[in-house]
């Protein structure tokens, strides 16, 4: 069977974790500072944080960017629903800005005309740089800036990815990004996760929160030390540790990220060609981007396909090819739907989900695969 998704571990990986265990820190050792740096290098970013997985560090980035109750959070329906929750971790409101029909992320006109009619504005703003494609940054931070809320990118997919002539994760045009290193994202550590910033205030309180609220420095508590084991407790955090073993993997897995991205984005150019005589939409990928891919939608055009998504689905698996779908709408599921959302309250994102599919793609997938996926495909729609 053929996934949607998988990891790439070298024997270089499994000897940089070895390596961990042989040493004296599991957890909280220097690994962690040195995966930290790499990251924050590699995207340009002034500090980063790791954390246990990319929910953690959403919660603590909604923390820090001092998201409580009585304030709202907005963010993409299609989405993995951890972009919303962390807003109810907080004790805050959540509600959505529906997507763009061509890019399926966050759309800015749908955000401009929200913030100019809602009632209350939101105080942090998630944009989801679905399938590792960028939102359109440098709008929805002259918003920002205009109706003074806070970004926190949700970059779980766009480890890699480039917007302007920036990284995804420099932190140009947001206060916060957050990547996921899960198994099936393009770079991992089993679980594990990041926030990158480059305001020092922010990195302050989102180390305090990654671990307990505690602190050794000086500057930070309340009055000196009493001796050398003290420590202060100056505000309620979590243990939201990433361990040694995990940086390391993470460490080793970076110097790859390059090759990962640039197999993911040759697999896509194949697809679309392939794909292009299909009654389907390939993915569109705006000027201002270069994706690192993370996922490849495509939207099935029904009324061209006699067989529903499910029977097409059952086809496909058929012939060992496991499709998958990201993502069901957060604003229909039950726990949303209880907080008082609607089907019909975001329809761009509903008729999305009608249509869409993801095929598989990850960087081990061989030429031959996807070309056994694309005829399976083949036979599937026109048969
Ligand atoms: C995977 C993912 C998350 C959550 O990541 P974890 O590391 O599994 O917690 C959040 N948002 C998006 C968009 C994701 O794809």
């Amino acid at each position: 069977m053929i996934y949607y998704g998988h990891q790439h571990i070298t024997e270089k990986d499994i000897q940089a974790v070895e390596k961990v265990l042989r040493s004296n820190y599991l957890t909280q050792g220097p690994v962690i500072e040195s995966f930290e740096k790499k990251v924050a290098n590699y995207c340009g970013a002034k500090y980063a944080v790791a954390v246990t997985n990319a929910t953690s560090a959403l919660h603590i980035a909604c923390k820090a960017a001092g998201l409580g109750e009585g304030d709202v959070l907005w963010t993409s329906p299609i989405t993995f629903t951890a972009s919303a929750n962390c807003g109810r971790y907080c004790g805050a409101d959540v509600d959505f800005v529906d997507i763009d029909d061509k890019t399926y992320n966050m759309s800015v006109a749908e955000l401009r005309h929200k913030l100019e009619t809602a009632v209350q504005k939101p105080k942090v703003v998630i944009p989801v740089h679905l399938a590792g494609q960028s939102c359109d940054m440098e709008a929805i931070k002259a918003l920002a800036d205009e109706c003074d809320f806070k970004i926190i990118e949700d970059a779980s997919h766009a480890t890699g990815a480039d917007y302007k002539n920036t990284k995804v994760g420099s932190c140009c045009y947001s206060d916060m990004t957050v990547f996921s290193f899960h198994p099936v994202k393009i770079v991992t550590t089993g679980e594990g996760g990041m926030v990158l910033t480059n305001n020092k205030d922010l990195y302050e309180k989102l180390k305090l929160y990654r671990s307990h609220g505690i602190t050794r420095d000086d500057d930070l508590m309340t009055q000196g030390a009493d001796g050398p084991w003290y420590y202060q407790q100056i505000e309620l955090g979590f243990n939201y540790r990433m361990t040694d073993l995990q940086a390391a993997l993470g460490c080793s897995q970076m110097d790859s990220l390059d090759e990962f991205v640039a197999r993911r984005r040759y697999l896509v150019k194949r697809y679309n060609e392939k794909l292009k005589e299909l009654p389907l939409r390939t993915p569109y990928q705006d000027e201002a981007t270069n994706p690192s891919w993370h996922i490849y939608i495509i939207r099935v055009d029904f009324t061209k396909v006699t067989l529903s998504k499910k029977e097409i689905f059952a086809r496909m698996r058929d012939r060992g090819i496991a499709l998958n779908l990201h993502y069901i709408p957060v604003h229909t599921q039950p726990y949303y739907q209880n907080l008082g959302f609607k089907k019909g309250d975001f329809p761009v994102s509903e008729r999305y989900y009608e249509e869409a599919i993801t095929l598989p793609l990850y960087y081990d997938l061989t030429d031959e695969q996807q070309d056994q996926i694309i005829q399976a495909l083949k036979d599937v729609l026109q048969g």
